[in-house]
């Protein structure tokens, strides 16, 4: 989609810290980070959230999932042992402000629970 933020980013007409691409996805930092690691993982083709996957992005979902355990686990993006939480919301009340799918991947510090 040409007016979305995470597609142009995705395509490279908007800059962003990325720490991974590859044919079907992009992760980069986000730019009001929550936490000392806060990481976006989303998928190049425009999905407007979790609610509306269907079956046959599946394999890009769970691709997706890959992706955050390898950054985030693999390459050590979260910094020590600590943990790290992966959170995606979906609609306005969840928080949602971006409308294309995207994961959190947050860590470096200690969290809360339940989240605000
Ligand atoms: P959500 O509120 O779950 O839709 O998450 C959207 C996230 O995108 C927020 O954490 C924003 O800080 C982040 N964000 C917005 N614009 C940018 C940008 N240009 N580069 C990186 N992250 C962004």
């Amino acid at each position: 989609m040409n007016d979305c933020l995470f597609c142009q980013i995705a395509q490279g007409t908007i800059p962003a810290d990325k720490v991974h691409e590859d044919d079907s996805t992009v992760a980069f930092r986000d730019i009001t980070p929550q936490a000392p690691c806060h990481i976006l993982v989303i998928p190049r083709r425009h999905i407007r959230s979790v609610a509306t996957i269907t079956p046959d992005d599946y394999p890009l979902w769970c691709h997706m999932l890959e992706v955050t355990q390898r950054l985030a686990v693999y390459e050590d993006l979260v910094g020590d042992d600590a943990g790290y939480r992966v959170v995606t919301n979906s609609g306005v009340a969840s928080g949602q402000s971006v409308d294309h799918l995207h994961l959190h991947i947050l860590g470096g510090r200690t969290m809360t629970w339940p989240p605000g």
